[in-house]
């Protein structure tokens, strides 16, 4: 099924399926907790289309590759296109803020760095990146507050502020399209905090959406 991007009311934004840019490491607890050291720039790859899903969807985790990590992050939904801007610009292209989950492959992913190749494969598979619903942008009066909470079966394992991140996120953006142009629709991911773990069969996942101390919304799903 293809990806379509929704607002938090479940309507359509009627923005086009497009890729999603990630940041590694833009947390400095997440990289200590994975032994990685502090990048002097943003690391970045990207997920493709295929890897879009609607969070609120069954979780498919891929058989036979090892752990599959949940990395909860702040997404954000481009709505015109970025091309080396200034994090001002970036600020008025922004469509709404969601909350999503960079998949990884854990095992496969520890596997390939250690000879050295790219771990494309352990991040970009198909159903990568589950994203819930948008809230607009212009419905959040300060995007600089913005967190994110992740709970597994209840208990909290992820927690995460904006103001925790290496790069924020409109330099983060502005630093991405000076490699790859941002189009309507695409997605931003923007790295996750410490926490990260295997998720299980059963797992019950909800994510939260923080805004100025208050959940903006929260999204269940059940991984299959
Ligand atoms: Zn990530």
């Amino acid at each position: 099924m293809t990806y379509v991007s929704c607002w938090r009311d479940g309507s359509e934004t009627g923005l086009p399926s497009g890729k999603a840019v990630c940041v590694g490491r833009n947390y400095a607890e997440h990289a200590k907790e994975l032994n990685n050291p502090i990048p002097s720039s943003p690391i970045l790859f990207i997920k493709p289309k295929t890897a879009l899903v609607n969070l609120e969807q069954a979780i498919v985790i891929p058989d036979g590759y090892g752990a599959c990590h949940h990395e909860a992050e702040i997404a954000v939904l481009i709505s015109q296109r970025i091309k080396n801007n200034t994090p001002q610009e970036v600020q008025k292209k922004i469509g709404g803020y969601g909350v999503g989950l960079d998949l990884t492959l854990r095992d496969l992913q520890s596997e390939l760095k250690e000879k050295g190749h790219p771990w494309e494969v352990a991040k970009s598979f198909d159903g990568a990146c589950p994203l819930s619903g948008f809230v607009k942008g212009s419905d959040i009066e300060s995007p600089e507050s913005l967190g994110v909470i992740l709970q597994v079966n209840d208990i909290e394992k992820q927690k995460g502020n904006v103001t925790q991140m290496l790069y924020p996120v409109n330099d983060l953006i502005a630093y991405m399209s000076r490699f790859f142009t941002l189009e309507p629709g695409d997605i931003v991911m923007t790295g996750t905090p410490a926490g990260v773990a295997a998720l299980n069969n059963g797992d019950r996942l909800r994510l939260r959406l923080c805004h100025q101390g208050s959940a903006v919304f929260a999204v269940s799903t059940v991984v299959a």
